[in-house]
């Protein structure tokens, strides 16, 4: 039997399956590290989950954006990764995640990602070619009408011009998806790796009836996704915390995962297909009906966070005092300077009320422990400031130019800093998203 078993699985990995497979795990949680500086801090996080109990594997995401504004190249985030799990000895998985990337970004990635977080959000809405949606409708019968899925208690109510609307505005986006899935598929030659379809950078919400419909296209379009990250309902601005109807996000939430998990048996997607979180970090108010959701239905998650740790390298910088906190002052001037230029990339994922920031003169006055008060993210504290903290968040260009002098810093207060990004990660995310204190 044993022996029959490696056969079958010796003769799947020679017809290159298993090759191009690698599972990613029932938690993961994505991390952003511009400045290649914090991925040992980061990942601190992660063994400390781990010696609670709960794994959690880091994926270190980083966007061809990111990459341009700052002057780096996607090497360098594998080696910051592989550098940490080295030095902290991690023996559980761990992964480098090409983020948002497109046809036209796509090939200095190829190299070094083992994640492929494919952005299809310029398709939607576009026409899909010819027969598409006729031929997706003739295909799909089950999704017109009523569609009764476990875990949700009303059934979908669908018409045939519904599905109709909603494979035309995303159906396009879907072959987008494919095109780029095989492209990566070919040139990692039987390179395992985990791909992702992401649509979050969009106008509009997907409801659970709409993703229901795009799983629907994703598996006859072929790719084995194992990670979707939908635009979910609400204000998810840079940096803070989320605006908008948690009840509201809760429900969709929750019908989405009993979407996946219904796509999964009726289309066959693969088995640990689940939702990633674009999180544009921080979403501390939706993140415990998230814990409640995957406790209570065993779903797994990946979360996506970024700039949450570069904003830890302002706050080790003001709490490091001295020459750091210099520091930090004079990105924030810079910052308040340039309001326009760094905040117009991100419209419509900010919103920054201009008389709430403090004058550079203001702010050159603070002690550390006010500039740490006004930018650490703690909601309730009377100093924080929400406005100021958007706008550092979409400031990491300023400490890109500074160049040596931001690194050198940077390395010279590193132990305030690491304290503060790894408390970051695991108190204020890992702990209420999957451990649930
Ligand atoms: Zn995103």
């Amino acid at each position: 039997m044993t022996s029959l078993l490696v056969f079958f699985i010796w003769r799947l990995d020679c017809l290159g399956q298993l090759n191009s497979m690698l599972t990613i795990e029932k938690y993961s949680f994505g991390v952003g590290d511009r400045f290649a500086h914090q991925a040992k801090s980061q990942l601190a996080g992660c063994v400390q989950a781990l010696e609670k109990g709960v794994e959690v594997v880091p994926v270190w995401n980083k966007s061809h954006r990111e990459h341009t504004t700052i002057g780096s190249e996607p090497s360098s985030v594998r080696q910051a990764a592989d550098a940490a799990v080295a030095s902290l000895g991690w023996t559980k998985s761990h992964y480098v995640d090409a983020d948002h990337i497109n046809m036209g970004n796509v090939e200095g990635f190829l190299a070094h990602s083992d994640f492929f977080t494919i952005d299809v959000a310029d398709g939607i809405g576009a026409s899909p070619e010819g027969s598409a949606v006729s031929d997706f409708l003739s295909k799909h019968p089950e999704l017109v009408g009523n569609i009764a899925i476990p875990g949700i208690a009303e059934p979908f109510e669908t018409t045939e011009a519904y599905v109709t609307e909603v494979a035309a505005k995303y159906l396009q986006a879907v072959k987008d998806a494919g095109q780029i899935y095989r492209h990566i598929l070919e040139k990692k030659n039987g390179t395992p790796f985990v791909p992702e379809v992401s649509m979050d950078e969009t106008d509009l919400p997907q409801t659970p009836p709409e993703l229901l419909i795009i799983l629907a296209a994703l598996a006859d379009e072929g790719i084995p996704l194992q990670t979707i990250a939908p635009k979910f309902t609400g204000r998810f601005n840079k940096g803070v915390d989320y605006v908008g109807d948690v009840a509201q996000f809760e429900k969709e939430f929750n019908d989405d995962l009993a979407v996946i998990a219904f796509a999964i048996g009726k289309y066959g997607l693969p088995a640990n297909l689940k939702l990633s979180v674009h999180s544009g970090s921080d979403k501390f108010s939706i993140y415990a009906p998230i814990h409640r959701a995957l406790k209570r239905t065993g779903a797994g998650l990946h979360l996506k966070t970024a700039g949450t740790t570069w904003l830890e390298e302002i706050i080790g910088l003001a709490e490091s005092d001295g020459d750091g906190l210099v520091l930090a002052k004079d990105i924030y001037a810079e910052a308040i300077g340039n309001v326009e230029a760094l905040c117009a990339p991100y419209a419509a994922v900010i919103d920054i009320d201009r008389g709430r920031l403090p004058s550079a003169d203001d702010v050159r006055g603070w002690s550390s422990a006010q500039l740490v008060a006004a930018i650490r993210h703690v909601p309730d504290c009377p100093e924080f400031n929400q406005h100021m903290r958007q706008l550092l968040h979409v400031g990491y260009k300023i400490a890109a130019k500074m160049g040596d002098r931001y690194i050198g810093l940077l390395e010279g207060c590193e132990e305030t800093i690491a304290k503060n990004v790894t408390l970051n990660l695991y108190d204020r995310h890992i702990v209420p998203l999957f451990i649930g204190e």
